[in-house]
């Protein structure tokens, strides 16, 4: 069987239930299934217990007691999709492309790894010592199993991550940092038409603070701090006693984050309306990937890599999250987006490009021959 049809054969079983962060039998189903592929290439495995709200990993590697790895493939379990869409769009291939919950992000990356593996040359396979990590919680941040990744990648000296190729086929070289806050506001309730003036208006101060923090956003330099949700006030005639208000911010290196940090604590400390008071908490966050010197050594074997695997790399700098952020905060170069290319993610329309399954498990098996 050519290698593309054992591959969707093998993608088509690991699409065809739900796994959805937080559906932890349907996380761990899939480390069972990928548990089974790589013991069958005489890989050393184990499913980590990551606990009971996000399930288990899988771990497997090529040099049982290692303390040191050359690279690290990390690729995650899990979908945005909730219970019930596997059944209702299920795996299919519609001409150049799969359709079905998971395909590409990150399905796609995770079976690409297992092939790339299972085809080396058996004396790099001997040179290397290779650690495969695949988490089941990257959808809702990694908050099980980021403190495992990076314990990982500090014993490895580089890494590569299965998120998918973008949809022109691109690989990704550097993630902006992203951190949410919460900022709420309380205040005085009091009768908008008879006694506005003993209300304390903690709409207007949602809108003061919001103004001034929306002023932190600097594009030229990669940072956007943005208000994305906003609430307030419960009854149409009285002043507001209690708002919300939720921002997103993005930076492209971990100092500017901290920067923001405290620019927001500083306003929250500041009096917007007289009888209001905010309080600011960190929702989530996950820290940068920069491009550095070290990301550029190992883009550059990529780029060999893929043109002996017949395609051009070209790279985007991404202003999403992944894992790839943990491998970077753990101190090694990594690269992104090394599964087969698709779009559509998190959505109903995602999709996988058939044309970039095999030129991917190419490229990752030319770039491990190359360390
Ligand atoms: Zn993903």
């Amino acid at each position: 069987m050519a290698i593309v049809d054992e591959y969707l054969q093998d993608l088509r079983e690991i699409v065809s239930f739900d796994s959805g962060s937080r559906n932890t039998a349907g996380v761990t189903h899939a480390a069972e299934i990928m548990k089974r592929h790589y013991d069958s290439i005489g890989f050393a495995t184990e499913l980590v217990d990551l606990g009971p709200e996000a399930g288990k990993g899988l771990l497997a590697v090529n040099k049982p007691g290692a303390a040191h790895y050359d690279v690290i493939l990390n690729a995650h379990l899990d979908t945005v999709f909730p219970d019930g869409t596997a059944a209702a769009r299920p795996f299919s291939i519609d001409g150049n492309l799969v359709h079905g919950p998971g395909c590409m992000d990150c399905k796609g990356g995770v079976v690409a790894f297992y092939y790339a593996l299972k085809t080396l040359p058996k004396e790099t396979l001997d040179r290397l010592s290779i650690c495969v990590a695949c988490n089941p919680d990257e959808e809702t941040g990694s908050v099980h199993s980021s403190e495992w990744l990076m314990g990982l990648a500090r014993k490895a000296d580089r890494a590569l991550v299965g998120e998918p190729g973008r949809p022109g086929n691109e690989l990704i070289r550097s993630r902006k940092g992203i951190a949410g806050y919460v900022v709420e506001f309380t205040g005085k309730a009091s009768h908008a038409g008879n006694h506005p003036e003993l209300g304390c208006d903690a709409n207007v101060a949602l809108m003061r603070y919001a103004l001034e923090a929306s002023k932190l956003t600097d594009l030229p330099r990669g940072v956007s701090v943005s208000p994305t949700v906003m609430r307030g006030g419960s009854i149409r005639n009285a002043i507001s006693d209690h708002a919300e208000i939720y921002f997103d911010t993005r930076v492209r290196e971990d100092s500017q984050g901290d920067a923001i940090r405290s620019a927001l604590e500083g306003l929250a400390a500041r009096t917007w309306v007289p009888g209001v008071t905010q309080r600011l908490t960190l929702d989530h966050m996950r820290p940068a990937m920069p491009c550095t010197e070290k990301t550029r050594e190992l883009m550059a074997l990529l780029e060999k890599a893929a043109l002996e695997a017949g395609f051009e790399a070209k790279w985007e700098d991404a202003g999403g999250g992944s894992d790839a952020s943990f491998m970077a905060k753990a101190g090694i170069p990594a690269v992104d987006g090394c599964g087969p290319a698709g779009g559509g993610a998190h959505s109903p329309s995602e999709y996988l490009r058939i044309d970039t399954i095999e030129e991917r498990i190419a490229m990752i098996r030319n770039v491990l021959a190359m360390i």
